[in-house]
């Protein structure tokens, strides 16, 4: 295996959310240490052997990082480039730039996927209020204009819908490099979660059935309400993102599913070169849990089974949710998950709990 850990080696990873703090965890489990850069402090310092307070562009201390860690990992998607071709040119980074790269922008992103023959919302590109005004035009209302990066949590978008002025709209996200979508009509929101090995090998957990309350992940059901054959194509589609992306570690494809005349079908979202919150119930419904899967991953390790325990369903707790923790840890048969952060902020993720319940 080339650049391959071993316990007791420490892993690098750039990020200090529960993201970070749940891959640190799988990977104490497995006799690896972790160090975690971040600028800010976050619920990872609190579970790794190490950990650097820095700015992203503080080359000294990437360098430091570097040179104490086999390999660098992320949490998050928005990584600057500048740091990751630092960082390549030290020691490994898993995933690579190639999916940094694509995954950053949603033009590159879309423009990517439709070359693979992997369908997509229609698309095009805004830079001005006469390519909105056109792009509307041939897509039609209601459409979305989305920022083409740093957008998260429905972040950086507006629904353009019958009446909008297109110029308000423009002001609202369109001065940043932009695209419009068409409006996908779709009946449900899924996720599929894989992980592609350093030999190449891929493997994917269940597709992941989500659900979304003020474009924040509320709940997530496994198995997915999706037909045995639209699985399938839904899963090989990540495998083969995976495989065009040369990609190392787990991935995330956000997917639409479309019902029409009674048969279903994909459209590809987004692309999350990370673990997901739609896939926290790996923790304690299958075999190996996402956290885990990235580790062995990144570490050139073979992969694990992803084979589910039973039926899933995960909720997150959302701000003011994260009070509900003494009564959960009374519920029978709920595994809960509580990320240490002190602030129950609106919209904060403070925990999750799953609840796995085995097939007949
Ligand atoms: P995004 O930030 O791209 O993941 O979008 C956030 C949410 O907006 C998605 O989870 C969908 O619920 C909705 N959405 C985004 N794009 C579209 C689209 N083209 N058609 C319909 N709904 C969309």
């Amino acid at each position: 295996m080339t650049h391959a850990l071993k316990p007791g080696d420490m892993i690098g990873v750039l990020g200090s959310g529960q993201l970070g703090r749940m891959i640190a965890m799988a990977a104490a489990r497995l006799g690896l240490r972790t160090h975690i850069y971040c600028p800010d402090p976050g619920p990872a310092f609190d579970v790794c052997a190490r950990h650097t307070m820095a700015a992203y562009d503080d080359e000294a201390a990437l360098a430091a990082f570097a040179d104490s860690v086999g390999l660098v990992s992320y949490e998050f998607e928005n990584v600057p480039a500048g740091t990751a071709a630092f960082l390549a040119a030290r020691c490994p980074v898993r995933p690579g730039a190639k999916a940094l790269a694509t995954s950053q922008d949603r033009f590159v992103e879309k423009t990517f996927l439709n070359g693979i023959g992997i369908a997509t919302a229609p698309f095009a590109v805004v830079d001005s209020l006469a390519d909105l005004k056109t792009a509307v035009a041939r897509l039609g209302r209601p459409s979305i204009l989305k920022t083409r990066r740093l957008g998260y949590d429905g972040k950086g978008q507006v629904m353009i819908r019958n009446g909008h002025d297109l110029a308000q709209a423009f002001d609202t996200v369109g001065t940043a490099p932009s695209i419009l979508e068409g409006f996908v009509p779709f009946a449900r929101e899924v996720s599929v979660i894989g992980a592609r090995g350093l030999d190449g090998a891929f493997a994917a957990f269940d597709v992941c059935e989500n659900e979304h309350e003020e474009h924040i992940l509320a709940r997530t059901l496994v198995p997915a309400r999706i037909d045995a054959d639209t699985a399938r194509a839904a899963m090989d589609m990540a495998g083969r993102i995976a495989a065009a992306l040369d990609y190392v570690g787990v991935l995330t494809v956000e997917m639409f599913l479309v019902e029409e005349g009674g048969a279903q079908r994909i459209v590809v979202n987004e692309i999350a070169p990370r673990v997901h919150n739609s896939g926290h119930w790996t923790i304690d419904g299958a075999v190996t849990s996402q956290f885990e899967q990235h580790v062995r991953a990144i570490c050139g390790w073979p992969l694990g089974s992803p084979r589910r325990h039973g039926r899933i369903d995960m909720h997150n707790l959302i701000g003011a949710q994260g009070h509900d923790w003494e009564t959960l840890l009374q519920t029978p048969g709920v595994c809960l998950h509580l990320y240490g952060k002190h602030e129950a902020r609106a919209g904060r993720k403070m925990g999750h709990w799953t609840r796995v319940t085995p097939e007949g």
